[in-house]
């Protein structure tokens, strides 16, 4: 591991302004993404600023009818909130699919959101990965591409956003809230938050130098039965090759993301617009314009077939 010089901030401003200050600082939070990472000299922040003091830590209810989920609320105290279980079942589902529950005790709201890819070449330093290394290449294009993007890829970048809460989020259409170095403060429709990797794949989300996460927001409860479809290679501690995070109304009509098939959850409304159809009609037009690779084209009837058991589950509940 490279040599990194450490502080703990007090406010969320101070946070903020410490990485601004600083190139190549970068916020910690659980830890659980980020020291990997510099255990493995892919990430080599020179100045972490731990943010686990900045109290951002509770739940509480928004005057529109909403919650707003402090960014270092943890994953497990999210899970187990009786609000989000009885009001956003989809996004306890999400978060108990992932991970264990030893990271769970540990990952962040905010950490989880930035949580970086899985893609097996990022993390092979003797090849070329342009998120890595902006301008180094793709290892996966041609490459082992089983796990990776079928949608909204690029000639630069293939890869996945690996995380599940992200997914429900995304379903729920909740809201990013950050500060800036400068103090001003921005709420970020969680469907601009993820970026797709288009010719910077270095660049995972919007956010700036600098600006640090402080909360997100969830709208009024949408009512309905909740569900999350992970498909993976193992039952647990794998990340999704395909899943599906749904809200679905009695008359049948509903939302859907889905995750690990693009470099951000993908949520099509024009497809939830016909879920009273079924899931075939759904996945046309979410995957309209996939451009899968040989290895992971399976994943197109994979999400149709995860998606018409969710409907199917939606219906007997
Ligand atoms: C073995 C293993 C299995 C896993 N399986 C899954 C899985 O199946 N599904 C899944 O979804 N996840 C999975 N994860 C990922 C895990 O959920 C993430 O590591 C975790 O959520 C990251 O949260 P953290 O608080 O530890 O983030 P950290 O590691 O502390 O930080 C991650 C990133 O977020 C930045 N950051 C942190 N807080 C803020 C903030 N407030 N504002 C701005 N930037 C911030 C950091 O600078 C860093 O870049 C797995 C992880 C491991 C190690
Ligand atoms: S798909 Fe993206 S992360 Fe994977 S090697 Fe290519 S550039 Fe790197």
């Amino acid at each position: 591991m490279k040599p990194f010089t450490y502080e703990r901030a007090k406010t969320p401003a101070e946070a903020a302004a410490a990485v601004a200050r600083q190139p190549g600082a970068k916020f910690l939070a659980g830890g659980t993404n980020l020291l990997d990472l510099m255990k493995l000299e892919i990430e080599t922040p020179r100045h972490l600023v731990d943010v686990q003091d900045l109290k951002l830590d509770r739940i509480e209810p928004t005057r529109e009818g909403g919650l707003r989920i402090g960014a270092l609320v943890t994953n497990t105290a999210l899970a187990a909130d009786t609000r989000v279980r009885r009001d956003y079942g989809v996004l306890t589902r999400a978060i108990v699919a992932g991970a264990s529950g030893q990271l769970r005790n540990k990952a962040t709201t905010a950490g989880n959101l930035l949580q970086r890819t899985r893609c097996p070449y990022f993390y092979d330093s003797n090849m070329p990965c342009n998120k890595r290394k902006p301008g180094s290449g793709c290892a996966a294009i041609g490459g082992y591409s089983r796990q990776l993007a079928v949608i909204g890829s690029s000639d630069q970048c293939i890869a996945t956003y690996p995380g599940d809460m992200a997914v429900a989020m995304r379903v729920l259409d909740a809201t990013v809230e950050t500060v800036k170095a400068d103090g001003t403060t921005r709420a970020i429709p969680i469907a601009d938050f993820h970026r797709l990797p288009g010719d910077k794949p270095h660049l995972d989300n919007s956010l700036e130098a600098g600006e640090l996460i402080t909360a997100v927001t969830l709208p009024r409860p949408l009512g309905g039965t909740h569900h999350y479809e992970k498909v993976r290679d193992r039952a647990s501690y794998a990340f999704a090759l395909v899943s599906v995070a749904a809200v679905i109304q009695k008359d049948g009509s509903g939302r859907v993301a889905f995750g690990g098939v693009a470099h951000k959850p993908w949520r099509v409304e024009a497809a939830d617009a016909v879920m009273t159809q079924g899931a075939a009609a759904v996945t046309a037009r979410a995957f309209a314009n996939a451009r899968p690779t040989d290895d992971n084209a399976f994943k197109i009837p994979l999400a149709t077939r995860a998606l018409a058991a969710t409907i199917a589950e939606g219906k007997s509940a």
